[in-house]
């Protein structure tokens, strides 16, 4: 892996970035994160968006509250809720106001920032070299109902029209996050699962050469 420029736009490196975030982790489950080498502008302890959806995620999760592993996050998460009167976060755990409907743009903005950073640094750190092309978000878990159909067809083309070649996945500390890969001439898909049942698909099209 290339150490010394950033993973996201090649720039000199500053400091090493967890992906996902290190806050996501509870100590016991800390084994191998993944890290990759990032400038001031593309390490997340510059924004709040970690805290943020941390919080989302595992409000959202239905099961993230009941594993004993998860316990400290849970602790973490209600003492950062008390710390900011709660104002930017608990609108959220109402699924009603989730990214994607009616008012919230700027959620669903900020959850493909998120997941736009972490897909290029995972990419960074299978591929040794940084993503060039266009990465799409399709936010999986949020509820089916309110789900645009155009999300759930942008997943049935791309596998359609990226015939697999290979596949691989990673499930170290999955408690908390893991993830497969499928990859193919045109690009990849990177299938992400955090807490458990917070399913975020990314499809990563390559730039044409
Ligand atoms: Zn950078």
């Amino acid at each position: 892996m290339r150490k010394d420029t950033c993973y996201f736009c090649g720039a000199e490196k500053t400091s090493m970035e967890h992906v996902p975030p290190k806050s996501f982790f509870p100590k016991e489950l800390r084994q191998d994160l993944i890290r990759v080498p990032s400038c001031d502008k593309h390490n997340s302890k510059k924004s709040n968006l970690d805290e943020y959806f941390r919080t989302v995620f595992f409000g959202v999760s239905s099961s993230a509250i009941k594993n004993t592993k998860l316990r400290s996050v849970n602790k973490k998460i209600i003492t950062s809720l008390s710390r900011n009167n709660g104002s930017n976060f608990f609108k959220v755990f109402n699924r009603k106001n989730m990214p994607l409907n009616e008012g919230v743009d700027m959620d669903r903005s900020k959850l493909d920032d998120f997941m736009i950073s972490i897909s290029r640094g995972i990419y960074f750190y299978e591929y040794e070299e940084i993503f060039n092309g266009k990465v799409e978000v399709i936010p999986f878990f949020i509820d089916d109902r309110d789900y645009p159909e155009e999300y759930k067809e942008i997943k049935d083309i791309s596998i359609k029209v990226m015939k697999k070649e290979e596949s691989y996945s990673r499930k170290k500390n999955k408690e908390v996050f893991f993830y497969s890969i499928q990859k193919s001439s045109r690009g990849y898909i990177f299938d992400f699962t955090f807490y458990n049942d917070i399913h975020i698909t990314a499809v990563l099209i390559a730039e044409e050469l």
